[in-house]
């Protein structure tokens, strides 16, 4: 980022009031990674940016080199997920996927894998369908682009093909001989689900029927790996989706 004034394509995260009538928004931008920017006067009824510098905007964006942070100057809306703010059952879970890409993301590394995987996301949540399978899709493919692969294909420590527990400080399935204390049991059918929602587009979540029993061991397993993984704190979205 070496010239005063920038384009970057990019989905808007996360906003908050700056100031008197400013918006600080946090963009991940298929160009330059994850960053904040300042949106002057986005606060003021007659702003032309303000529409858009919402949260779950995806635009593209011109930027000019501030002090502080990056202004930006102009703004050109290519889409805006206004079903997140009207439907409240729906808000919550677009909310997740931005905030859950937030966390993952830490600074300004290249990310278009997330950058698409979210636009995807909110896209597909958009449509209908299950939202469960999308979202567990969606947390194990963010965790495949940000270096955190869970090992599923066989024992990690001894290659053993009869492995059905997993182990979130191993990162991968560990067999009977090999488990340690932490381990989650987990069916045939759910290692196989997890696989595929891993390698297949995320369009086909919603396609897939499990069975509550799979359902419920795939998000075991998913929230003790995210957790043991990353350090993802109190995340507004999550609180809303247990109430
Ligand atoms: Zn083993």
């Amino acid at each position: 980022m070496e010239k005063r004034i920038y384009k970057a394509e990019g989905l808007i995260l996360r906003t908050r009031a700056l100031g008197e009538a400013d918006r600080l928004v946090t963009l991940l931008t298929w160009e330059e990674g994850k960053f904040e920017a300042v949106a002057r006067g986005a606060r003021k009824i007659k702003s032309k940016l303000a529409a858009g510098v919402d949260l779950f905007t995806y635009g593209r964006y011109t930027f000019h080199r501030g002090r502080t942070w990056p202004i930006i100057t102009g703004q050109d809306s290519l889409e805006r997920f206004i079903w997140f703010r009207e439907d409240p059952d729906l808000y919550p879970y677009g909310l997740y996927m931005a905030e859950l890409a937030d966390r993952l993301i830490t600074g300004q590394e290249r990310c278009v894998d997330v950058c698409q995987l979210l636009l995807e996301g909110w896209r597909l949540l958009g449509q209908g369908g299950d939202r469960f399978l999308l979202c567990r899709a969606f947390e194990l493919k963010l965790a495949c682009y940000t270096g955190y692969s869970p090992y599923l294909d066989s024992c990690i420590n001894c290659a053993s093909d009869n492995a059905q527990a997993f182990s979130p400080r191993e990162g991968g399935l560990l067999c009977q001989s090999c488990q340690a204390a932490d381990v989650i049991k987990l069916d045939a059918g759910t290692i196989a689900l997890a696989r595929r929602l891993i390698e297949a587009p995320l369009a086909q979540a919603r396609m897939i029927r499990p069975s509550a029993r799979q359902k419920e061991e795939l998000a075991r397993l998913n929230n003790a790996f995210l957790a043991y993984h990353l350090d993802l704190g109190e995340l507004k979205s999550k609180r809303l989706l247990n109430e």
